[in-house]
This record gives C-alpha cells, sequence and structure tokens, in this order.
C-alpha cells in the first residue's frame, strides 16, 4: 500500500446534523448474520468445501493463474443468483491473462439510470497453489454477498450493483476495466462503496479507516459513513484518510472521477499474514468483521435510500378447473396497498389485465386472497400479480405457470352468466376417458335437459344450455363420471 503524502493537510469541515436512523435500516441490521458471513469467507478461503456448479469444490487459491480463480468466480455468481440478481460475468484481457469480473444487478424502481455500487476485489495473493487470502479480501467478497442476501428482500429506487473485481493484485485491472466501460457508456455512477480487508483488529481497538479524495461526491459518501457508524451505534472508531490510498479498486471509479471510498482497518494496525500463505481465519477478529460489514451496508442503504417491499407476498398459486383458472395467494404484511391486478400471459412477454382485487391499505396481519378467472383457454398459461399503492407505484410479482391440458380430478363448474337467459355455459373436467352424463332438472327431479350422454376422453369440456323453452326459476345439473356425482344450481331469469 502507497503511504498518504504528509504534505496534505485537510481541514474537515463539521456537519451539524441531526441523528436519522431509519427503522428498516435498523432491521437490516439486525438481521446481519455472524453465521452467514463468515461462512462465506470459509467457503471462499477453502477453509470448509462448497459445491460449485453441483460438484463439491475446495477453493485453496483465488489467485488470478489458479485454477480456483475461476471457480470462486462461479461460486460467487450461483450466489448473487440464488439472491435474484440478474449476474453477469464480464471478462476482459490484461497483459497475458483473461481475468472476469462478476457482478449481481437489482433494478431501481425510479431511477433505473441511477447505480450505486458496493464492491470488492475477489482475487488474493500470494501466487502458489496455497493463498487463502481469507482477510485480503474473503472479507470484503463476504460483506458484499451477505449485503446482496439481507436486500432480497428490500428495493431501491436506484439501481444496485453488487461486484466483486478480478486481478485487483495485479494493478486494478479488473475494476479498471469496468470503471472504463461504465465512463465510456456514459454510466450514471451516483457512489461506490470498496471493501477490502475488514476482518484484522489485533488490538480490538476497533479502529478503522475511511479512504477518500476530492472526486465527484467521495467526501459526501465519506461523511454518510461516519454518520451511519454513530446514527446505528455500530460501535466502529471511524479515521478519514484523505488523501487516502490508491492501493484498491475504488481508485479506478476515483480515476473516472466518480465518487468512491474505500473501508479497511486501521493502517497503524497492519495485518500481520499480509499476502502470506497464512492469511486464513484464525487471524480474524470476528466481532470487528461484523461491525465493519455492519458500516458498509448502512451507508450503502443509507445512501441507495432502501425501502421495505410494499407488499410481502407469502404464497401465490394457480388452480385449473374446467372452465377456469382459481388463484390464491396471500401477503405477509401490506403497506399502502391499493390491491392487486391480476394478468395472464401465454408467453410471458405481453399480459393481459383480466381482473382486480382490492388491497387491505396497511396491515401486519396474513392476509388470503382469491380470483376465479373465467378461462376457457388451453395449453401452458401465466399468471402474476401487479401490485399497485395508493401512491401510484407498481411492481409485478413472479408468474406462475398453470397446465391447462392436464386434468388431475373431475369437476363441474358452476355456470357463467348465472343468473342466464336464455342461455348458458356449463364446464366441467374429466381426468381420465369415461362415459359422462349431464343433465338438468327441475326442482321436482325431472329431466328437462340432457346436455351429455357419452364418453369422454380426459381433458377440459364446455357445453352451452338454452333454456329457451323453460319457464324462470331455480334448476339443477347433476354430473355424473366414473366414481364421480356433482350437483350445482343454475337460475333462469326471463
Ligand atoms: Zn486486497
Amino acid at each position: 500500500m502507497k503511504k498518504p503524502s504528509l504534505l496534505l493537510f485537510v481541514l474537515l469541515t463539521m456537519q451539524i446534523s441531526f441523528a436519522q436512523s431509519s427503522p428498516v435500516i435498523q432491521e437490516i441490521l439486525n438481521s446481519v448474520n455472524q453465521d452467514s458471513v463468515v461462512y462465506f469467507v470459509k467457503e471462499l478461503s477453502g477453509n470448509v468445501s462448497t459445491v460449485i456448479n453441483g460438484s463439491p469444490y475446495t477453493i485453496a487459491s483465488r489467485h488470478y493463474a489458479q485454477p480456483g480463480n475461476n471457480m470462486a468466480i462461479a461460486y460467487i455468481k450461483q450466489k448473487l443468483d440464488s439472491y435474484g440478481l440478474t449476474t453477469t460475468i464480464q471478462p476482459f484481457t490484461s497483459t497475458g491473462n483473461n481475468g472476469n469480473n462478476v457482478y449481481g444487478v437489482k433494478t431501481g424502481t425510479l431511477y433505473p439510470n441511477k447505480k450505486y455500487i458496493i464492491c470488492a476485489h475477489m482475487d488474493d495473493m500470494p501466487s502458489g497453489t496455497l493463498a487463502p487470502g481469507a482477510d485480503d479480501n474473503a472479507s470484503g467478497t463476504a460483506a458484499v454477498i451477505e449485503t446482496a442476501r439481507l436486500l432480497k428482500n428490500y428495493e431501491s429506487p436506484y439501481t444496485l450493483v453488487f461486484a466483486l473485481w478480478d486481478e485487483e493484485e495485479r494493478g486494478l485491472y479488473g475494476s479498471a476495466y469496468y470503471a472504463t466501460q461504465a465512463f465510456n457508456a456514459g454510466d450514471s455512477i451516483l457512489g461506490v462503496i470498496n471493501l477490502d480487508m475488514i476482518a484484522y483488529d489485533s488490538n480490538s481497538d476497533n479502529v478503522c479507516d475511511i479512504n477518500v479524495r476530492n472526486y465527484g461526491n467521495s467526501l459526501t459518501l465519506s461523511s454518510k459513513m461516519v454518520q451511519c457508524n454513530t446514527d446505528y451505534n455500530i460501535g466502529l472508531s471511524t479515521t478519514i484518510r484523505n488523501p487516502g490510498t490508491t492501493s484498491s479498486d475504488h481508485a479506478s471509479f476515483w480515476n473516472r472521477n466518480y465518487g468512491a471510498i474505500l473501508l479497511i482497518e486501521s493502517n497503524n494496525d497492519f495485518h500481520a499474514a499480509y499476502h502470506t500463505i497464512n492469511d486464513n481465519l484464525s487471524y480474524y477478529n470476528i466481532p470487528y468483521f461484523v461491525k465493519m460489514t455492519k458500516l458498509a451496508i448502512a451507508t450503502f442503504c443509507s445512501l441507495i435510500q432502501v425501502q421495505s417491499l410494499p407488499v410481502e407476498l407469502a404464497s401465490f398459486k394457480a388452480e385449473a378447473t374446467a372452465s377456469s383458472v382459481i388463484l390464491t395467494w396471500s401477503t405477509s404484511t401490506e403497506t399502502n396497498n391499493r390491491g392487486f391486478e391480476i394478468e395472464r400471459s401465454s408467453d410471458l412477454a405481453s399480459w393481459q389485465t383480466v381482473g382486480f382485487v382490492n388491497g387491505k391499505g396497511t396491515t401486519t396481519e396474513i392476509s388470503n386472497y382469491s380470483f376465479t378467472d373465467k378461462f376457457y383457454g388451453t395449453g401452458i398459461y401465466y399468471y402474476r400479480l401487479v401490485q399497485n399503492d395508493f401512491d401510484g407505484t407498481e411492481k409485478a410479482y413472479d408468474a406462475v405457470q398453470v397446465n391447462l391440458n392436464i386434468v388431475t380430478s373431475y369437476s363441474l363448474d358452476q355456470n357463467y352468466p348465472n343468473p342466464f337467459n336464455p342461455v348458458t355455459t356449463i364446464g366441467f373436467s374429466v381426468p381420465q376417458t369415461s362415459f359422462i352424463r349431464l343433465g338438468v332438472y327441475n326442482l321436482l327431479g325431472e329431466q328437462v335437459a340432457l346436455l351429455v350422454n357419452e364418453t369422454k376422453e380426459a381433458g377440459r369440456y364446455e357445453v352451452p344450455f338454452d333454456a329457451s323453452q323453460l319457464n324462470s326459476g331455480v334448476y339443477i345439473y347433476r354430473m355424473e363420471g366414473k366414481d364421480f356425482m356433482d350437483v350445482k344450481k343454475l337460475v333462469l331469469m326471463k
């Protein structure tokens, strides 16, 4: 690491601001799980074996020239995938080697083109076959993965990028490639938090360094981090280093005048096993590591204006009957929920709105809903819920599939329309080839019409019933199949 110039003195202006801790961020910080984040470190540093692309693998080294480097990238990708992010492996060529960054993206609800990045380098040292790199930099990598895990059930107006850079140790190659691409594409990057070596504190003084220089909005980012340490009682002792080191990936963003900061353990308490085969978990100060992870997450969440999902969907399913699809779903919490649009698609591309069900507004109790889509289609269809807030924002939830070719049980549907005049439709389904009899009767039990009286193959059916010869009143229709009988009422209103 380069030494900061002693000739530069920086005046820090004191900002008076009121503590503004957010209950949502506090809830996220309470969910930071030591076991989870430490386990990511164990997997990344070869302390335990993991499963990558379906096979067991122990990551002995993440050095750019070792096979474990690409395996670690695959491990990170599958983690980010599992948190619902859109992941990319970004290849780049550097002197004599092909590197790969890996990142996951969560698109912003209001400003999809404005990004915040939380990142760390995933490659390590030394160059042999054994390089655990637990502090440098499985620690930062694990904290980024933990952030992605926790934000799975939250959203932001801004687009979030969870990035792990390759070939930092060779000279910031991966982050330089990303930052250059972003700059050339005119990307709006509102802030970058870089985590590199965040688990070593030999004297437990809780001192950490926030490295910053006056590029873009970097000074705002460092002030925010200092403020978050206080607002959320993280318990670290923050030192601002300005001009900060350029020896990690945030400097690639400074070079493009993007705002960026580096959170790192204290430069006055340098890691005893830095860049050796002994950089393993035994040097960890785990409580310090958890605090550093929390400070990074608190700052990131504060910058991105993290929000709870307006509605937490607990379940959603679709079931086909003869002439309709019955959707049932439940929510565990709702905030400002006007209701749900129900949409149907045959290709997951174009969606048709088929109904609307009012929401409960704001509640923390479980709410159950159902909706019946009268629909006679056959084939594969998809349904999804689009939740509407009272303030006009919408969120589409993941679709469920329903196969309208497969019939698993008999059913006799309510006629549609009902009451009717003079024609209505009766739907029914048959799970296996059998003789079907479907008749209509008056209240004295006399048959007034016989609609089906033949062998039917498995499938969904509908038959029209024309009652123009009958008087107004209540009638009964009855369906009989193999080991099946059901009756329903219909109302003729002339
Ligand atoms: Zn490092």
